[in-house]
């Protein structure tokens, strides 16, 4: 096995062992991106030099046993983290140049536990997409078959450890971000439940449910990211201080006895019935090692897609209105009259099209006059929506859904937004609730992965990762 190949497990007893040194690592991660990232576009910026700087301390460490679990482990991170010294774009024109004076927390502790970041990966533009075509720069292929999309909008950080051009990513997940590109590239992407880990220093979407968490090629690999980034933040006050479990142990644990709902709201006519049926396959395997299957309703699923997009939107018409012209990024100040001119040229020029199409909607859902008829009323509905899911874990210990209505999609197949929307219908009632999700792969339909999605209850991380684990792709 080439050393790009491996695990976050394998690479660590490697280390330790000391058969490779995190420089050797992180130079066959940089030979292989160089090497497949033209076809791909899953990588926006590579920091050689910081990198190998990196991995010579990480190495430092190993030989002085200064070790924890991602000591030398190389990884990318989502173009939305803030780096300190390397640029962060959002895959926006209205960043492009823009260089963080500080790390985000989750790449503090990341850098902390000596993990090797070896660059920056594409997404949607401030994260606003599935399929990774909305990028300023660009569109992520799919590495199981470029001609179709990677998903998204984490799909530079999924097709990256699909193609093994690093150990693991970071995504962030707003509606389905880490969940639907993990499905589409046959990678696991956990969704952790909100406050579980620090937004601080995360592009900031949707700040009510934007969560960072990992995409990893095993689920015992996101175990490990995922036991580093969580945790309370002095800087996000809406991270919680509870107690990390031991989520590797967790994992191993059987499910026998353990209680797992099928909500039949998350079985469409319509959806790709091979899908489907990759996903009642999983579902009776689990049901083979001991767990109980039962059959719930969740019957407000249906308003998750409305209620989403008037709180996405209205959420990012606020927050994308830093970006002004004035503080920070793009500024066309030189050629402007007025100060209005100067929002107008910055804004006009910097966003691309779906970003403006979510601050006008967003806007409108805010205005006087219509704020009772659609903000209100979808914050009323979401906390329905949150009552079904603490109502179904007083019965069920885990829920299990498909990820994704079908495979990856061909280039350009979703234009009408409403479609691309619909892509997210099964990842977004678990976002409006905060919870804890996780997409596993579960077999392959025309060639192309599958993923079926477990959601727990608040804080349950280690119980969904347990029953992904007991599925096998
Ligand atoms: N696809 C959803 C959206 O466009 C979710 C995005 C995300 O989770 N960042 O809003």
């Amino acid at each position: 096995m080439k050393l790009n190949e491996l695990t976050i497990k394998q690479a660590r007893e490697g280390l330790d062992k000391k058969e490779f040194t995190s420089v050797e690592l992180t130079q066959a991660c940089l030979d292989v991106i160089k090497k497949k990232n033209k076809k791909l576009n899953a990588v926006l910026t590579v920091c050689e030099e910081e990198a190998l700087a990196e991995a010579r301390k990480a190495d430092e460490r190993i030989k002085n046993n200064a070790i924890s679990g991602l000591t030398g482990i190389p990884y990318l991170a989502k173009d939305n983290y803030l780096t300190r010294g390397v640029r962060t774009t959002a895959a926006s024109k209205i960043l492009e140049n823009y260089i963080a004076p500080y790390d985000a927390t989750v790449i503090k502790k990341l850098r902390e536990a000596g993990a090797v970041l070896l660059g920056k990966t594409n997404l949607d533009e401030f994260a606003h997409g599935s399929s990774t075509e909305n990028s300023a720069f660009g569109p992520t292929k799919n590495p199981h078959n470029i001609t179709r999309v990677p998903g998204g909008s984490s799909g530079g950080s999924a097709a990256a450890v699909a193609a093994n051009l690093c150990m693991f990513a970071l995504g962030s997940d707003t509606g389905g971000s880490i969940r639907h590109p993990a499905a589409f590239c046959g990678v696991v992407g956990l969704k952790p439940t909100y406050g579980r880990a620090s937004r601080f220093g995360i592009v900031a979407m949707t700040s009510s449910t934007d969560v960072p968490g990992p995409i990893a090629k095993t689920i015992a690999d996101a175990a490990i990211v995922q036991a580093v980034i969580s945790g309370s933040d002095q800087n996000d006050f809406t991270t919680a201080d509870v107690p990390v479990s031991d989520y590797a142990k967790e994992i191993k644990n059987n499910i026998k006895g353990l209680k797992i709902g099928v909500p039949h709201e998350f079985f469409l006519e319509g959806m790709n019935i091979e899908v489907e049926t990759k996903v009642k396959e999983a579902i009776e395997s689990l049901k083979k090692q001991g767990a109980k299957i039962i059959n719930i309703s969740l019957p407000h699923t249906k308003y998750a897609l409305p209620v989403y997009y008037i709180i996405t939107s209205s959420e990012v018409s606020s927050n994308l209105g830093r970006h002004d012209g004035i503080r920070y990024g793009l500024s066309e100040q030189g050629s402007a009259k007025s100060l209005k001119e100067i929002y107008f040229k910055t804004r006009g020029k910097g966003f691309g099209s779906e970003s403006k199409r979510r601050i006008m909607l967003g806007t409108y859902a805010l205005s006087a006059g219509y704020y009772d008829a659609y903000y209100l009323q979808a914050q009323k509905v979401r906390t329905i929506i949150i009552e079904e899911f603490e109502a179904a874990f007083k019965e069920v210990d885990a829920i299990i859904t498909p990820t994704t209505p079908d495979i990856a999609f061909k280039f350009g197949a979703n234009q009408d937004p409403l479609k691309m929307y619909l892509e997210d219908i099964f990842t977004l009632s678990p976002s409006l609730a905060g919870l804890p999700a996780i997409s596993v792969p579960c077999g392959k339909v025309d060639n192309m992965p599958v993923g079926c999605q477990i959601i727990g209850q608040k804080f349950a991380e280690g119980m969904v990762m347990r029953v992904a684990d007991k599925i096998s792709n």
